[in-house]
């Protein structure tokens, strides 16, 4: 079968690699799945990757198989598996258990091992191929009705992860009511971060940089929330028209002085949510002694959160569901860039880097 890969340490080395296409059988005790890819969409981690920036081949192979947000059809199952079927539409997991207690409970995303195992990122090879097999602990099915947005979960799991993290620490408060949330960053996972909390009840207020009207400040407003950008409202002052603050604030501009301002605009009892993975060298200027005066005395939280394990894929499916119920054929606008077909990586690749409009960017590798 065919595979997009990149050769780990030399920059835009993407290629195509004639594999071995994968069996049921390559997983042991019968608890192989075995998945036809339909659809694999892109981020700025494959971004990095292809820069050489980041991701290592898997041993005894000089390249890495890229793509690690995915979406197929199962070909076949192994004799152990019960939860999928042949035909069944599925989205496979990213991260593998390292060695960690976390790793050994099935929450491998809250590794402490400093070697991550990441299909598509590190060490494992990923889903831009034709197929591929994994465990089926690793898969989760999709509802048919979905199956157009499903190759959205991967990312909604981030966003999944975060919310759910928060509110999980605001049990410490006995009672939270939050009522107004912010959201740093429109690109797909604040628009997805916007989807959950407005799913959740909240007034949301999501901060871009690009004056308003493009596609993604509609997609925020037809969700009933508002769009505004940090020049004309800057964050750090933002309290001042938003009273009191944001009673939870989740951060996904990529740019890390946002988190000082946040910080900043954050309300008594709050809780702030960090997804950013920012690989650069930034220094900045802070205002540290107001910031950590008002997070001592508002008994404020900050939390990073990174990658999802099964649990947080499993109630991205359910707010998928009740997405389409609720704003339906809103996922569907954040399919902004398709790429038919493996062979054109390159202009996957391309769109990626230089299409100014794009949310998501993704490949069509079979017709579904
Ligand atoms: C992926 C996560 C992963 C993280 C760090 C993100 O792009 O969506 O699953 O943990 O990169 O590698
Ligand atoms: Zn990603």
């Amino acid at each position: 079968m065919k595979a997009v890969a990149v050769t780990p340490g030399k920059p835009n080395s993407a290629h195509l690699v004639e594999m071995q296409t994968p069996q049921v059988s390559d997983v042991a005790g019968g608890r192989g799945v075995l998945v036809r890819v339909l659809r694999v969409g892109v981020d700025g981690t494959d971004k990095e990757i292809n820069a050489a920036e980041y991701g290592q081949a898997p041993p005894g192979f000089d390249f890495l198989v890229t793509g690690h947000e995915s979406f197929g059809q199962v070909e076949a199952v192994g004799p152990a598996v019960t939860h999928v079927n042949a035909g069944d539409y599925v989205v496979a997991t990213v991260r593998r258990p390292g060695h960690s207690i976390y790793d050994r409970i099935g929450t491998s995303d809250m590794t402490t091992d400093s070697t991550y195992y990441e299909r598509g990122i590190n060490l494992l090879h990923g889903y831009l191929a034709e197929y591929y097999v994994d465990d089926a602990e690793f898969i989760v099915k999709i509802p048919r009705g979905l199956k157009e947005v499903g190759v959205l979960l991967e990312p909604l799991t981030v966003v999944e992860k975060g919310i759910t993290q928060a509110f999980e620490i605001q049990r410490r408060l006995r009672v939270w009511r939050p009522r107004r949330a912010a959201v740093m960053g429109a690109g797909t996972i604040g628009l997805l971060a916007t989807l959950v909390l407005r799913l959740r009840g909240l007034e949301v207020i999501t901060f871009g940089k690009t004056p308003k009207p493009y596609l993604n400040s509609d997609l925020v407003e037809s969700l009933g929330a508002t769009y505004l950008t940090s020049d004309e409202l800057p964050v750090a002052s933002s309290p001042r028209r938003y009273v009191g603050g944001f009673d939870i604030i989740f951060e996904a501009t990529g740019y890390s002085p946002i988190v000082f301002d946040s910080m900043q605009a954050l309300a008594k009892n709050g809780v702030l949510v960090l997804s950013s993975v920012t690989g650069g060298d930034r220094l900045t200027e802070i205002p540290s002694d107001k910031i950590n005066l008002e997070f001592v005395l508002g008994n404020k939280v900050m939390v990073g959160t990174v990658n999802a394990n099964r649990e947080y894929f499993e109630s991205g499916v359910g707010d998928m569901s009740q997405a389409e119920l609720e704003y339906p054929g809103w996922l569907a606008r954040l399919l902004t860039h398709p790429v038919k077909g493996l062979e054109n990586y390159q202009e996957l690749l391309d769109k990626l880097t230089n299409a100014k409009d794009a949310i998501k960017v993704y490949c069509q590798v079979a017709e579904q």
